[in-house]
């Protein structure tokens, strides 16, 4: 349909970097195309990603509540049980009407939407394979590369989707495993870990690493992994697979300590490898145009999102930083601004991270090991979830929150929270940080009783002088 006429702006890619990409420039008076192959849009994050986890995460929570604490609220069953095609309904019902709800913003948006897949034929020119078989060409003077990012496989290791998952599979799984084993105890290992284990799988996470979560600030993280062994989660740290044997009724993989040693067989109905997350520019045509991607196939860009090609921009998981669906929006926002001839902004320092466990953990700042590596003084603030009124009211106090400000100034680095809805809270100290707040203007500010937001200003009020309420 735009193959015809040129294009202000062409996207390759309907992920959370690519679809608000085309949406801002189209709200900009920018002529836009975005091209999407997967036939629906939202990308990883919507389709495969955060909002079907999102949505097992709080289904299998209602489940492990109603078995292990309705009663002690006095709400009493005679039986609990799992319906996981329900479960699984609700979820894909929850995807199928956000696709459709972006499709409806591309519509009001006036974004031209074309279903296929996009290949370069010049810095210009992107010939595209569509999902009903025909080839058209779409041109533009600007064309935005957010092809986002693919499972990282592990070497020796097929996934086939149904014994060994990726994130993918595992979020279509049609039994509950007894046993599951998950590599790699990052954000989307737990998460699924914790979807699985609630349900009641025996869950036993391998890590190659010492630690789960290295991002994670390592106060918070021994306390956060604490809480998980007490979910029942196993950890097997500094541990690597050797080898996976699927040819009987269960699958066999061999692990040894990461520097080696001797092996064990651990035995699983399921194994999902999640071991991170690749940049995808596979198809692409980048050679073409002599782009070349870095050592784990990420696309440089300068400071304006630009590529080596005059014209060709990339945002999102295809491009360094955090591998993020919303600092992917914030990629698309800013990128389409400067190609508009405006500024556009993304703080990388500032981009909150959040693991939706339960409870969850959400950080956005400097962990404590990166501050005392800067050399900075600083004082650290904490307060426990336990003393916080609201999360005693409801039983549901694991969790702490600290907040580490530069000793001098007071100004805050870094904020960690675990507590549920720890994703909610994060963004007041973010806040907090886009205005170079001080731990002190966080705990000046009158917060509502009863909130677990207040275990925020307290740790605050902790960080330059002391809590009240411990
Ligand atoms: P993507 O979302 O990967 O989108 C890229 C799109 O480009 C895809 O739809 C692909 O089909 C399309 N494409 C690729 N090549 C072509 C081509 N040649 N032509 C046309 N189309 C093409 N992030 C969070 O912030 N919060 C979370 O809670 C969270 N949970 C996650 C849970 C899981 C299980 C997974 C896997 C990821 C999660 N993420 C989460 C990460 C998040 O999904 C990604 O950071 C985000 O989707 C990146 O957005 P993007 O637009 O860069 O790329």
């Amino acid at each position: 349909a735009s193959g015809s006429e040129e294009n202000d702006v062409v996207v390759i890619g309907g992920g959370p970097g690519g679809y608000v990409a085309a949406i801002k420039a189209a709200q900009l008076g920018l002529k836009t195309t975005c091209i999407e192959k997967r036939g629906a849009l939202g990308g990883t994050c919507l389709n495969v990603g955060c909002i079907p986890s999102k949505a097992l995460l709080h289904s299998s929570h209602m489940y492990h509540e109603a078995k292990t604490t309705f009663a002690k609220h006095g709400v009493k069953f005679d039986t609990v049980e799992v319906d996981l095609p329900a479960m699984m309904g609700q979820k894909d019902k929850a995807v199928s009407n956000l696709t459709k709800g972006i499709e409806g913003l591309f519509k009001k948006n006036k974004v031209t939407y074309i279903k296929g897949s996009g290949k370069f034929l010049s810095p210009s020119e992107i010939s595209v394979d569509t999902i009903d078989g025909s080839t058209t060409t779409v041109t533009g003077k600007n064309i935005i590369i957010a092809t986002g990012s693919d499972v990282k496989p592990l070497p020796g290791i097929t996934i086939d989707e149904k014994r060994i998952v990726s994130s993918t599979g595992a979020l279509a799984l049609t039994e509950i495993p007894k046993r599951l084993i998950v590599i790699g105890a990052g954000y989307i290992g737990l998460e699924m870990g914790s979807v699985w284990g609630r349900l009641g799988s025996e869950v036993t996470v391998v890590e190659f690493a010492p630690d789960i979560v290295p991002s994670m600030d390592g106060e918070v993280r021994k306390q956060f992994q604490r809480i998980l062994e007490k979910q029942k989660m196993k950890f097997m740290l500094k541990t690597k697979v050797v080898a996976v044997d699927t040819s009987s009724d269960i699958v066999k993989l061999t692990v040894e300590p990461s520097s080696g040693g001797p092996q064990t067989v651990l035995e699983a109905d399921v194994v999902l490898v999640s071991a991170g997350r690749t940049p995808f520019t596979s198809g692409l045509g980048l050679e073409t145009l002599g782009i070349e991607t870095d050592k784990i196939g990420r696309i440089p860009v300068d400071n304006r999102f630009g590529t080596s090609v005059k014209g060709v921009f990339a945002i999102g998981d295809v491009i360094p930083g955090p591998m993020l669906a919303h600092k992917a929006e914030e990629d698309g926002i800013a990128c389409v601004e400067f190609i508009a001839g405006k500024e556009g902004h993304v703080d990388y320092d500032k981009v909150p991270g959040v693991c939706y466990t339960h409870p969850e953990v959400a950080s956005v700042g400097k962990t404590e090991e990166q501050v005392k590596e800067s050399g900075v003084a600083y004082r650290v603030g904490k307060f426990p979830m336990l003393a916080n009124s609201r999360a005693k009211s409801i039983d549901d106090a694991d969790g702490l929150v600290k907040i580490i400000a530069e000793k001098e100034t007071d100004k805050v680095l870094g904020v960690h929270i675990m507590c549920s809805n720890a994703g909610e809270l994060i963004h007041e100290a973010a806040l907090a940080l886009s205005y170079d707040a001080s731990s002190e203007d966080i705990a000046r500010t009158c917060h509502a009783h009863p909130t677990l937001s207040e275990a925020v200003k307290e740790a605050a009020m902790a960080t330059y002088d002391k809590a009240i309420h411990i």
